[in-house]
């Protein structure tokens, strides 16, 4: 499509937008007494008009029956929460789902996987990770390495891009990925990364990993309802995410794994257990014996936090209604046009760059304005115009234009408004 920087042409291509009453579902935050140019779905989502209710009936349920609420008579029962949510996860991701259950959160399922799926031996023991991964993930290797009693300066190997580039060649990737051959025991890397806002080409990466005989995880934090994924049939071994990014599930929500078919019923794949993960038939006959449940749902350890569990079926709800690929259909002229609009900002002065993928099938919605000079200047600049977006050290802008709320006289006024604070500069 030919964009124009004009208000009439970003009002029309709302008009045409098949996805345009999705926003009206959101809670749009103000400021200055204006609803906020909102590019900060990346880091939490917005609220969805529904959450209330849908925690307001819990809270219901909770008064009117109690304990009972486990069982039959409250409206969605405590006992089986996480199955009301399990069909539309496998939807966005790609799986069955059998092989999906929402738990926990992020860093704690990262270790829980690590434990099924990071077995060293003296050989086979090295992990392949992104450089400048987020810093929970870093964390999260330093000290499972060290677990097992290793050093994780020749555990680690970190993939940088090469000199003067931001992004990772998949080529790149896939040949450490053949070099380090059988010692390499694991691959985990984001789908989207948070800095820069790559989408790692997973097929090929999970394929080439599991060709030398290693596993394949992937951390979605930044994918999950942003771009489509198949994890099923890219036959990764394991993925998490977690829910108040791009699914809008509100503040520390619960997070969400996929295990693949191959290991559901694999009961003597190493795990850490608690009640949840038990066979039903048996889980409240409270003896010994750990029997996993058949599939993802084997990695539970506690009963369901319903309370919150409920704001995030509300918002799955919505994703059921809109589906991934109508979003991504959008996304992919929203970024597109904000894309057009920075850089003709930018011009000859090269007063900043775009350091995301310039190709739209690596990257999600979010792009990365990386700033040459007065960065900060220019970010707090935005923020007092009611533009909320994100700074991230040393000096990049993270903007993620939503489709799901995001509208294309959103990212029209983000454009304006930066045009307006650089030529004051
Ligand atoms: C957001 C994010 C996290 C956050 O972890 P929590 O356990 O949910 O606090 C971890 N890793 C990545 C890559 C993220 O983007």
């Amino acid at each position: 499509m030919n964009f124009e920087n004009s208000l009439s042409f970003a009002q029309e291509l709302d008009l045409r937008d098949p996805l345009k009453s999705y926003r009206d579902l959101f809670h749009i935050p103000k400021v200055n007494g204006r609803p906020a140019l909102y590019f900060t779905g990346n880091s939490l989502g917005l609220q969805p008009k529904t959450a209330r209710s849908f925690i307001e009936q819990e809270m219901k349920d909770w008064e009117m029956y109690a304990v009972e609420g486990h069982f039959k008579d409250s409206k969605r029962p405590w006992m089986y929460y996480h199955k009301f949510l399990k069909d539309s996860l496998a939807k966005l991701v790609g799986a069955k789902p059998i092989e999906v259950v929402s738990m926990n959160q992020l860093t704690v399922n990262l270790h829980l996987l690590m434990v099924s799926f990071y077995r060293p031996t003296e050989r086979r023991f090295k992990i392949i990770a992104e450089a400048g991964a987020f810093p929970s993930d870093q964390y999260m290797f330093e000290t499972q390495i060290k677990h097992h009693g290793l050093n994780p300066d020749d555990t680690l190997i970190e993939l940088k891009p090469r000199q003067g580039e931001h992004n990772l060649r998949t080529e790149d990737i896939l040949k450490t990925i053949a070099e380090t051959g059988d010692e390499l025991a694991l691959v985990l890397l984001s789908g989207v990364q948070y800095y820069t806002g790559q989408l790692f080409d997973i097929k090929s990466i999970t394929k080439k990993g599991q060709e030398v005989g290693a596993k394949v995880g992937w951390d979605l934090a930044h994918a999950m309802g942003n771009v489509p994924l198949s994890l099923h049939d890219w036959g990764v071994d394991f993925a998490t995410w977690c829910s108040y990014k791009y699914l809008n599930s509100g503040p520390g929500n619960v997070s969400g794994v996929f295990v693949h078919e191959r290991y559901a019923h694999d009961s003597n794949l190493p795990r850490f257990a608690g009640w949840w993960g038990q066979e039903e038939s048996t889980r409240f006959q409270m003896t010994k014996g750990f029997k996993p449940m058949t599939g993802a749902d084997g990695w539970q350890l506690s009963n369901v936090n319903v309370l919150s569990s409920a704001a995030h079926l509300a918002s799955l709800e919505i994703f059921d209604k809109v589906g991934v690929n109508a979003l991504r259909e959008k996304s992919l002229l929203l970024t597109g046009y904000m894309e057009f609009l920075i850089n003709e900002l930018s011009g000859e002065e090269n007063i900043f760059e775009i350091i995301t993928p310039k190709d739209p099938e690596s990257r999600g919605c979010q792009l990365s304005i990386f700033c040459h000079k007065n960065g900060k200047m220019l970010f707090d600049a935005l923020s007092s115009e009611g533009v909320i977006s994100d700074w991230r050290e040393p000096n990049v802008i993270r903007v993620a234009p939503v489709p799901l709320y995001n509208t294309f006289e959103d990212v029209y006024h983000f454009a304006r408004i930066l045009k307006e604070h650089i030529q004051k500069m």
